[in-house]
């Protein structure tokens, strides 16, 4: 047996693909591996790859950077081909696609002249996939923690900004004792401090409760106990609590409550959190200027509307608001998470109905609610 044939043997039954190109790139020969690896029809080896095919001048090895590494192996180069995925289809034959990665090696004739060139590929198809999947849950867990770690920090500094409001309450009322000031304890300068101190406190349970309604909606926890409910009640006896606030941000509050069927199955406690989260941000965003709250029935709802002239919201934005952490305001002396919006919609969802803002033409909001009539 010659060493050519002794060759021919080796390379047609080596366990791993092969190809043996000419130095111009075309393919004289491929080996049993290399027809498993790619699954091409036998009759466009025979017709396409053993007759047109060039490896040296395939636009695919080139889109995917690989041309060079290729050129340079058929002038006799040992080189190291990276991995690429290689698409049998995008050069136009049937096969199937491969993660692979190979070497080219030249065989030279006893005077050193290059006669041809051999061709590996490794298919790394299946570690490349389990490498793809691994990166994409290590990304995932990253953004994560990424999103965890911003939920804390919001949650710290603005549960800083109450505490800071108190501190200073209370360090101002002691330097007045130190100082033997006795209009600290005049009842005016009392009820002052009581006053700021009880409203920083709201502040703070409210953003504490946020963070927990988070935390329960992540964990599928935000239960309802429903039971029958007069909308019509739950909205004068919400308005009720804030009349006082209401007042002092001069926003001068109307409501429109026909007589009616204003009854629904729901949560009571958890819608009266969406009607106060939006009256809240009235008491925010509304600028002291008049506000309108109406109870209307559209088909198989009872709808609440509630109308602001404030600083409003734009119409590409009316969407984005009742997403976790938006906030559209560039007021930032104005406190807030931008999570009031995001689980008000949760709640509303869980009672099957819906809740949307409109733009105030020409200026404010309408903060719209529908729950299924009972
Ligand atoms: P927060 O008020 O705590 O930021 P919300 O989820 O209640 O969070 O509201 C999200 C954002 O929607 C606010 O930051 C604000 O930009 C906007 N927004 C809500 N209500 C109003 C309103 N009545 N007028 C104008 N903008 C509003």
């Amino acid at each position: 047996m010659d060493s050519v044939e002794n060759f021919r043997i080796h390379f047609e039954h080596a366990p791993f693909s092969m190809q043996l190109l000419s130095p111009s790139g075309k393919t004289l020969a491929v080996n049993r591996a290399w027809k498993a690896l790619w699954k091409i029809p036998e009759d466009i080896i025979q017709n396409y790859i053993l007759k047109e095919y060039n490896v040296g001048s395939d636009p695919q090895l080139d889109l995917k950077g690989i041309g060079e590494v290729i050129r340079r192996g058929l002038t006799g180069e040992v080189v190291e081909i990276p991995p690429i995925l290689y698409v049998p289809q995008e050069t136009g034959i049937s096969g199937d696609p491969k993660w692979v990665t190979g070497f080219m090696y030249p065989i030279k004739d006893k005077t050193g002249k290059l006669v041809e060139v051999v061709l590996t590929h490794q298919d790394i198809t299946a570690k490349t996939i389990a490498e793809q999947a691994l990166k994409k849950s290590r990304d995932e867990l990253q953004t994560a923690l990424n999103a965890r770690d911003e939920f804390i920090s919001i949650c710290s500094h603005e549960l800083k900004t109450p505490i800071t409001s108190i501190k200073l309450q209370f360090q101002l009322a002691e330097k007045m004792l130190n100082d033997g000031d006795e209009r600290v304890a005049s009842k005016e300068n009392l009820t002052k401090r009581i006053i700021t101190t009880n409203r920083q406190l709201d502040r703070m349970t409210r953003l504490i409760d946020e963070m927990l309604d988070i935390t329960r909606i992540n964990t599928g926890k935000l239960q309802m106990e429903k039971k029958s409910i007069n909308l019509k009640d739950l909205l004068e006896e919400s308005l009720s609590r804030f009349t006082t606030q209401l007042e002092i941000a001069g926003i001068e509050t109307t409501t429109d409550f026909p007589e009616g069927n204003w009854n629904v199955t729901g949560d009571r406690f958890r819608l009266e959190q969406v009607i106060s989260n939006i009256i809240t941000n009235t008491l925010k965003y509304g600028e002291g200027n008049p506000f309108v709250v109406r109870l209307r029935q559209r088909e198989n709802f009872v709808r609440m509307e509630f109308s602001d002239r404030g600083i409003g919201i734009r119409p590409e934005d009316t969407e984005r608001i009742f997403n976790r952490f938006e906030r559209v305001t560039s007021a930032t002396n104005i406190s807030g998470m931008g999570l009031g919006l995001f689980i008000s919609r949760q709640i509303v969802l869980a009672h099957n109905g819906r809740i949307w803002a409109e733009d105030n033409k020409p200026r404010g909001t309408t903060f719209v609610v529908e729950i299924p009539l009972s």
